[in-house]
């Protein structure tokens, strides 16, 4: 029996995972895993919530390997000095994004920069950075390798770019934004000036850019999918299940929800 617990752990950190803690503009922060290796990215949550929400996955923060935080705004980098701080977890990112305020809080031997167009290694994880287009500096989001497999998550993308395009060909498994419904923002009760921040080209994805740029992938479509920072006012489950069975024939085995309270739950990438 313990053979066998031990046969199970050992097969759990070969294995290439990932989870969210929450996903949304209210907070937002992701786990990558392989082996060792424990990479957090963005942390929009408080010291109290972010060991909370760790802590229900299954990890203690001391785990830790570093934190990457993809761009400035509050519901990604909130929480990441406090957190870096308190459990010495080397930071990660852009010059651009390093440049705002809350880095300041980050000691400086804690603060990492990295070039945005080149691939780094983080234990048994590679990292490639993709500059997307987003109303804030230099922001990044990131493609994640280990074992020939990778794993991109791409959220907080006004639109996409060749660039991005290119890049995201070929993951097998993608966390992906689709934020609004077009129709249900438009009619909804944000104010112009915010409709259109959302909508512009550095804002957000709607359902059907996130829909279109996997269509037009250069590559077969990824096996898993998550949908990600999903707007609790202009968008629905309905409209996206029903846009990504049309267009895809997913399954409810190949793809999920992330959730703002609890994001979801541990996949191993396949
Ligand atoms: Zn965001
Ligand atoms: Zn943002």
């Amino acid at each position: 029996m313990i053979e066998d617990n031990l046969l199970e752990q050992n097969k759990q950190e070969q294995d290439f995972q990932f989870c969210s803690l929450g996903s949304g503009s209210k907070g937002n922060g992701t786990l990558i895993r392989a082996g060792k290796t424990l990479l957090l990215v963005d942390c929009g949550f408080s010291l109290k919530e972010t060991t909370k929400r760790l802590l229900s996955k299954g990890v203690d923060p001391e785990q830790l390997s570093t934190i990457l935080v993809t761009h400035e705004h509050s519901d990604h980098i909130k929480g990441v000095a406090s957190l870096s701080n308190k459990f010495d977890i080397p930071v990660c990112t852009s010059r651009g994004t390093s440049l705002n305020k809350h880095c300041e809080k980050i000691s400086d031997d804690r603060l990492n920069i990295f070039n945005n167009h080149t691939e780094f290694v983080i234990g048994e994880i590679s990292v490639l950075p993709v500059p997307v287009p987003h109303d804030c500096r230099e922001a990044s989001q990131f493609i994640f390798s280990n074992s020939g497999v990778s794993l991109g998550i791409l959220t907080d993308v006004g639109h996409i770019t060749p660039h991005i395009r290119r890049a995201y060909s070929g993951c097998s498994a993608m966390m992906l934004e689709f934020n609004y419904d077009y129709q249900m923002l438009m009619q909804g009760k944000y104010p112009r000036a915010l409709k259109q921040r959302v909508a512009g080209d550095l804002g957000h994805l709607s359902n059907e850019q996130a829909v279109d740029f996997l269509i037009n992938l250069e590559s077969k479509k990824p096996n898993q999918l998550v949908v990600m920072h999903r707007s609790e006012e202009n968008n629905s489950e309905e409209i996206i299940n029903g846009l990504l069975k049309e267009k895809f024939d997913y399954t409810a085995s190949n793809f999920l929800f992330a959730n703002q309270l609890d994001g979801f739950d541990w996949q191993i990438v396949c």
